[in-house]
C-alpha cells in the first residue's frame, strides 16, 4: 500500500501530475528562510513573475510618450481593456461581448443591479443566501431601500438546511418556489466564501428565470477556479474580481458578465463616457449610445496601471486553460481531504461539500480541538501556530481555518506540509 502520509509519496505525486506546477512564474512569500506554504489565495492571490514587465511597460509609455500612449502600439490605452476580454471571455464560458474588466466586484454589483433589479410593488424581492460576504449584503440592502422598499421583507435570505452551512438543492428550489412571484432577483455565490460550497448555476439560473425573476452570480470565488459556463447557463449577469484566484493584485480590477441576450437591449442603466460606442466616443456628442454588451456599462476610462497585472496573469491561464487547472485542483484537495480524514479527523471537520463537484479548491475546517483546547481556542492556537511555521491559510470567527489550494502554485508537497503541522501542533500538548 502507498502511503499517503509520506513525504516521497507526495513529491512523487507533484512529479507525475499531469500539470506540472507552474508555482516558478509566481513570485512565492518566504518565511524564515523557505517558501511559505501559502493557501490563501482565495483572498489575494500571488504575485505573477510577469506582472512587474507588464507595469513597466505601461510606466514606460507614461514616461517616454505621456498622452500619445493612448494611441500607439499594440497595448494603446484607449483599447488596453480590450486586450483582456478573450482570455476573460475563455475563463468564464462566455462571448467577448459579453464581459468586461472595470471598476470593482461591489460597484459593479450595484451597476448591474440599477438594470437588472427592476422592483415592482408586486415583485419588490431579491433572494441572496443567509451569510452571505458581507458587501454583498450591504449591496443588495441598499438597493431594495434605495427604491423605496423594506430590507426586512423584501430582502429574502434563506438558511442552509444541511450541517456545516451547506445548502442543497431541494432547499434552493423550494425558497425560490416559495417566494417565486414576489422576488425580481435571485443573486447567488459561484462558490460560497465561508464554507466554500460551489453551486449549479445553470439549474439556479432556471429556477429563478422560470418564477420570471433575473437571475445573478457573485464568482468572487469561482473565478479562475471552478469551470464556467455563463452562457450557456443563461445566467443574466455576474460579477467578480481578480486578485482572489486570478493573482492581479491588491484591488485589481474587477469583471462583469452580461449575457448577450441583454448586448443591445435598451436597458435602464448608470451610465459614463466609457460605455458609449467607441466608435462615436469621441465626437463628444450629448446623446448616450452604448457600445453593445457588457462594454456599454464601463463608465471612466479604466485604470492602466491595474489593468496591467491582469494580463500576466490571464497569460497563465490561457497557457493552462481551465479543465486542465480544474483537473488539478481536483487532485490537489481530493489530496488534502483525504490526508484529512486519515490522520486529523479529531481535530478538523471538513464543513466544504465531500462531493467534488460541490466544491472549489477550498476546504472550511472546524477547528473541534487538540492540546486539550476546544473550539474557538484550539482555533486561534492552531491557526497563530500555522502561521508562526510558514503555513498560511485564512480565519474565520469563531472557529474555522480555510485551506485553499490553488492549482497554479500550491504542491502536493504544501499540503502534507500543512497536514503535518497541525500534528505536530496536536503533539506539542
Ligand atoms: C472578496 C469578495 C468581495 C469583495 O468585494 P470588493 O468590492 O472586491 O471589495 C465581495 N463579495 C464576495 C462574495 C467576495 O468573496
Amino acid at each position: 500500500m502507498t502511503d499517503l502520509y509520506s513525504e516521497q509519496h507526495a513529491l512523487a505525486l507533484d512529479a507525475a501530475d499531469p500539470l506540472p506546477t507552474l508555482r516558478d512564474r509566481f513570485l512565492i512569500p518566504q518565511h524564515g528562510g523557505r517558501e511559505m506554504a501559502y493557501f490563501v489565495g482565495n483572498s489575494l492571490g500571488l504575485q505573477p513573475r510577469g506582472a512587474r514587465a507588464h507595469i513597466e511597460v505601461v510606466l514606460g509609455k507614461w514616461e517616454h510618450e505621456a498622452v500619445e500612449g493612448h494611441f500607439s502600439g499594440d497595448a494603446q490605452w484607449m483599447s488596453y481593456h480590450e486586450l483582456v476580454r478573450e482570455p476573460l471571455a475563455r475563463l468564464v464560458g462566455a462571448k467577448p461581448v459579453e464581459v468586461v474588466a472595470m471598476n470593482s466586484l461591489t460597484a459593479n454589483l450595484h451597476l448591474m443591479m440599477v438594470s437588472f433589479y427592476r422592483p415592482t410593488r408586486e415583485r419588490p424581492a431579491i433572494l441572496i443566501e443567509a451569510g452571505a460576504f458581507p458587501s454583498d449584503r450591504h449591496a443588495v440592502a441598499s438597493q431594495v431601500a434605495f427604491h423605496g422598499f423594506d430590507p426586512a421583507t423584501d430582502l429574502i435570505e434563506i438558511e442552509p438546511d444541511e450541517p456545516g452551512g451547506r445548502f442543497s438543492m431541494g432547499a434552493i428550489e423550494r425558497a425560490i418556489a416559495e417566494h417565486g412571484p414576489r422576488l425580481a432577483l435571485v443573486l447567488w455565490p459561484g462558490v460560497q466564501y465561508r464554507t466554500g460550497q460551489a453551486f449549479d448555476i445553470k439549474a439556479i439560473t432556471a429556477l429563478a428565470h422560470a418564477q420570471g425573476a433575473a437571475c445573478g452570480f457573485d464568482l468572487a470565488h469561482g473565478v479562475g477556479n471552478l469551470e464556467l459556463a455563463l452562457h450557456d447557463s443563461n445566467v443574466d449577469f455576474a460579477v467578480w474580481c481578480h486578485y482572489k484566484y486570478l493573482n492581479s493584485g491588491p484591488g485589481a480590477v474587477a469583471g462583469c458578465f452580461v449575457h448577450e441576450r441583454h448586448a443591445q437591449a435598451d436597458l435602464p442603466r448608470f451610465a459614463g463616457w466609457w460605455g458609449h460606442e467607441a466608435a462615436t466616443r469621441f465626437k463628444m456628442g450629448p446623446q448616450f449610445v452604448p457600445s453593445p454588451g457588457a462594454e456599454g456599462w464601463q463608465l471612466s476610462n479604466p485604470p492602466i496601471l491595474g489593468l496591467a497585472p491582469l494580463r500576466a496573469s490571464l497569460d497563465l491561464f490561457e497557457e493552462v486553460g481551465m479543465p486542465a487547472l480544474r483537473g488539478k485542483s481536483l487532485r490537489l484537495t481530493g489530496y488534502l481531504e483525504a490526508l484529512i480524514r486519515l490522520r486529523l479527523a479529531e481535530t478538523l471537520e471538513i464543513l466544504t461539500p465531500v462531493e467534488p463537484e460541490r466544491r472549489g479548491c477550498q476546504l472550511s475546517l472546524r477547528v473541534i480541538g487538540g492540546r486539550g483546547l476546544r473550539g474557538r481556542e484550539a482555533g486561534r492556537a492552531l491557526f497563530d501556530h500555522l502561521a508562526a511555521n510558514g503555513v498560511l491559510g485564512d480565519w474565520r470567527e469563531p472557529d474555522v481555518i480555510r485551506i485553499s489550494p490553488a492549482p497554479l502554485y500550491n504542491t502536493h508537497a504544501d499540503v502534507l506540509r500543512f497536514v503535518r503541522e497541525v500534528e505536530v501542533w496536536r503533539e506539542l500538548g
